[in-house]
């Protein structure tokens, strides 16, 4: 990789490897308000048009020494390495930070955190788990106007017409940009490989969104497509690119991403909030149509046909589960998925990973293999 000082692709490295100095040095600058959210599904644009800059946190990757005094040790690595943080103090330039309840662990993440940092401004998003009750669509609609008055109770800044509708016109230039990027990265995997084109969507999480769009035009857009015969196509679900090496492994060992579900990936660009008369139920309508979380209800068939559909029609020739340990949510849906991949000739490989015990040469091994079993299955 060219690492020249007019490398268009150093200041997304830059951002990922340390998200802290950036966003830091914006509120030195501005006094602008930040906003801490734990993935998934808080709403960045209400953030932003609260006024503030939404900063979202993930825990994988983050070494723990501290936060197993406060959590059980059977909690996952997001949840571990975001209290983690906290407790080191890396996180004191946030305002607030709103947690979402998308399962048990994060629903005790939220109490934990009132207890332990109660100076800390903390809300609690309560998500809908079962999202194809006929309620909730009405329910989540409240839920959001409740989250927009703390917000506005934070920046003292009103949520207004003119700032949703700025927001949502900027979250979806930037969704539809990386959205770009990632189909570049089918067509042109060398230049625009997965490692780079991630970067991307990660640290479009920390920056403000319109410096990043600005950074996004100086990419090699116009780069001719290459040769990607020898790659195997895979499709990816989990909750974060975990380990944060994982997509250096798919570009090292051949493999091209065509689709994932990824939190920090295809999911989070997926679909748009389409701007109609009422702005927030633009936003509800946006999560309603995102492909469900881990953990979240609909009819148990639909889910899983939907899910096969997907992978063929993106063309995936293998899927790759990146099961976060003590997730009981992802270890849940590891039957009937593989299973009906198997019945459709998919094959498919479920990783579990956690910042604590996963080692990155036992996965690169079984990647390996798996890129085999792929290249052989090949016409
Ligand atoms: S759903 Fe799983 S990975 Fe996500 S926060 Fe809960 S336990 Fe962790």
């Amino acid at each position: 990789m060219t690492t020249t000082k007019s490398d268009p692709w150093i200041p997304f490295h830059k951002i990922v490897q340390d998200p802290w100095s950036k966003i830091i040095q914006e509120k030195k600058d501005t006094g602008v308000k930040v906003i801490g959210h734990i993935l998934p599904d808080v709403p960045e644009e209400l953030i932003h048009a609260s006024g503030a800059i939404p900063f979202a946190l993930a825990g994988a990757g983050i070494s723990i020494n501290l936060a197993q005094a406060k959590i059980p040790s059977y909690s996952c690595s997001h949840v571990m390495g975001a209290l983690e943080l906290q407790l080191k103090s890396m996180l004191d330039f946030l305002d607030g930070i709103i947690i979402p309840y998308v399962c048990d662990t994060t629903r005790n993440l939220y109490h934990l955190w009132r207890n332990v940092f109660p100076d800390v401004p903390t809300e609690f998003l309560r998500l809908p788990k079962k999202v194809a009750d006929p309620d909730a669509s009405r329910y989540l609609h409240e839920e959001y106007i409740r989250i927009s008055k703390w917000l506005n109770g934070i920046t003292e800044r009103e949520i207004d017409e003119n700032s949703l509708t700025r927001a949502i016109s900027v979250y979806s230039k930037s969704r539809d940009q990386l959205k770009s990027a990632y189909f570049k990265m089918q067509r042109s995997p060398e230049t625009w490989s997965a490692h780079r084109v991630i970067s991307l969507f990660e640290s479009s999480l920390r920056i403000p969104r319109e410096d990043h769009l600005e950074l996004m035009t100086y990419l090699p857009w116009t780069v001719p497509d290459e040769k990607i015969s020898d790659r195997a196509r895979i499709y990816v679900r989990g909750k974060v690119w975990d380990p944060p090496e994982i997509t250096k492994l798919f570009d090292e060992l051949g493999f091209v991403l065509v689709g994932d579900e990824i939190v920090t990936g295809f999911r989070s660009v997926m679909v748009n909030a389409i701007i109609q008369e009422d702005l927030v139920q633009s936003l509800v309508d946006r999560h309603m149509s995102t492909v469900p979380y881990t953990g979240y209800y609909t009819d148990p068939r639909k889910m899983v046909e939907d899910f096969v559909e997907r992978i063929r029609s993106c063309g995936a020739e293998g899927v790759i589960f990146l099961n976060p340990k003590f997730c009981e949510a992802a270890a849940s849906c590891c039957y009937e998925k593989p299973y009906a991949l198997k019945k459709n000739n998919i094959p498919n490989l479920i990783l579990e990973t956690s910042s604590r015990g996963t080692s990155t040469s036992q996965i690169r091994l079984r990647l390996e293999a798996f890129k085999e079993i792929l290249t052989d299955d090949l016409p």
